[in-house]
């Protein structure tokens, strides 16, 4: 890792670096380097660098957000599961899942299949949205997985391994193997009443595959994971509190020092009010401090979520065509057809992953942007974990594309017995990808700035983005 120290050295004149330390060893404030210190990345407070024991988590101090979390043997283990996966991804991928028989007629169909079929009724856009976040997504996944690990333990491949480990970082909510694999139980849920399922071993390598992409999520340490990659060129966990600064400067962007969104190294800019916008020196992304044009990039996603939220609940969203009945029903429909067959639990998972998670993504989004319009200093670290939330939750409304598209993939016996999509799922994918987008685009440091400014004044606006 390249350790920026010299420069630094005249930021830190005033940084009395180990006063409030209980963490690291102890160093003169002119050998101070940036490696001695981390930034939180929701609220960009300066935090002296510790090592956190394996089993630990390091949180921040101020917003309580997760900067680290330290996993034992973490590159060992992300080749082994990473491994585990690319072999189970094929079968996983291409072995029917299940097979229906209703009335004499069998239909079975593979993960490849559910795609497929949108696609040929001329769901493009929801069809490859399908495709990536079920097909393509998770195989990058596993294979960046597997290529980093094995470089970092082989040392092969070393000048490939953070541009490879960025787009790792990049992709982990883009992989929804998790959320395929509930939509595949809710048609079970569904079905099984109408149909005799019989389960192929292609539901087995799925099950297994999901069950590898949730291990890896876990066992992956970023923290030591880019620490590896410098020194080429760590559930339920107890945590640690971060040591917080009692001296000015409080955060990384006052005292002129600016946090990689990528990979977290910090970055000495030449002057807080001027700083220098460059590329990271570890991992090559572009440097900023704070995302560029957050704030009107996530207006428009929202406002656009807010719009298409409509359409996605009052047109049909499946069509069903039963022995040459055809019947259309919206998202409201199908949650009223699990209440009113006594299967409260289902029509409840469907009922928040549909409705109640994209409007609360949308209104909690707006609040967020609205608070920091208004300047709030009010809850700050509830709004933070607000965001987190909504960032955790958003990739789960994806639900009921997955079951609309696994129907139709499953469900297709003739002209007279079929599913199919209907326009309301092109509006619902459109929610969905603009909340994850605008959750992407949002800088949860500038909800923090306001902490920054020197009185609630609405006349300062130290709050420009792309300083
Ligand atoms: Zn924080
Ligand atoms: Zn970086």
């Amino acid at each position: 890792m390249r350790t920026l120290i010299g420069e630094a050295g005249s930021i830190y004149m005033h940084l009395d670096s180990k006063a409030n330390s209980v963490a690291g060893p102890p160093s003169g404030p002119s050998q101070t380097s940036l490696s001695d210190l981390t930034a939180c990345p929701a609220c960009d407070l300066l935090l002296d660098a510790c090592t956190v024991p394996p089993g630990y988590r390091l949180r921040c101090p101020r917003c309580n957000t997760v900067v680290q979390r330290a996993v034992a043997d973490s590159v060992s283990k992300a080749l082994a599961i990473s491994l585990t996966g690319l072999l189970l991804y094929l079968p996983a991928m291409l072995m029917p899942i299940m097979t229906f028989s209703i009335a004499g007629m069998k239909g079975s169909g593979n993960v490849v299949d559910a795609f497929r079929v949108l696609l040929e009724k001329g769901y493009y856009i929801v069809g490859l949205m399908v495709m990536a976040t079920s097909i393509l997504f998770p195989l990058m996944k596993l294979t960046l997985l597997f290529v980093v690990s094995f470089g970092l333990t082989f040392r092969r491949f070393t000048n490939r391994l953070a541009g490879c480990f960025r787009a790792y970082g990049h992709l982990a909510e883009w992989g929804m193997v998790e959320v395929y694999m509930l939509a595949i139980l809710i048609t079970i849920i569904k079905m099984h009443k109408m149909a005799d399922i019989q389960y192929n071993i292609g539901f087995f390598c799925f099950c297994l595959l999901v069950l590898i992409t949730v291990s890896a999520s876990v066992v992956v340490d970023p923290h030591r994971f880019w620490q590896h990659i410098g020194n080429l060129s760590a559930g339920g966990l107890p945590s640690l509190m971060a040591p917080a600064r009692q001296r000015l400067p409080l955060t990384a962007r006052e005292a002129g020092i600016v946090r990689c969104h990528d990979c977290g190294l910090l970055v000495c800019a030449q002057a807080a009010s001027t700083p220098d916008i460059d590329r990271c020196p570890r991992c090559n992304a572009e440097l900023h401090m704070r995302k560029p044009d957050s704030l009107n990039r996530t207006w428009a996603l929202v406002i656009c979520a807010a719009i298409f939220f409509l359409p996605a609940n009052i047109l049909p969203i499946m069509r069903v065509d039963w022995l040459g009945v055809p019947e259309v029903s919206t998202i409201l429909d199908g949650i009223l057809y699990f209440f009113s067959t006594g299967e409260y639990g289902i029509g409840a998972i469907i009922f928040t992953a549909s409705v109640l998670v994209p409007l609360f993504k949308v209104v909690g989004i707006m609040i967020i942007l609205l608070s920091i319009h208004f300047r709030r200093r009010q809850w700050l670290e509830n709004k933070t974990a607000m965001f987190h939330f909504i960032e955790f939750i958003g990739r789960w409304s994806f639900l009921d594309i997955f079951v609309i598209a696994l129907l139709g993939a499953l469900v297709q016996f003739g002209t007279l017995t079929s599913i199919e999509a209907a326009p309301a799922a092109l509006y619902f994918t459109a929610v969905v990808l603009a909340t994850m987008l605008a959750a992407i685009a949002f800088d949860t440091r500038i909800l923090w700035d306001v902490c920054s400014e020197p009185n609630h004044g609405t006349q300062t606006v130290p709050t420009r983005e792309d300083a």
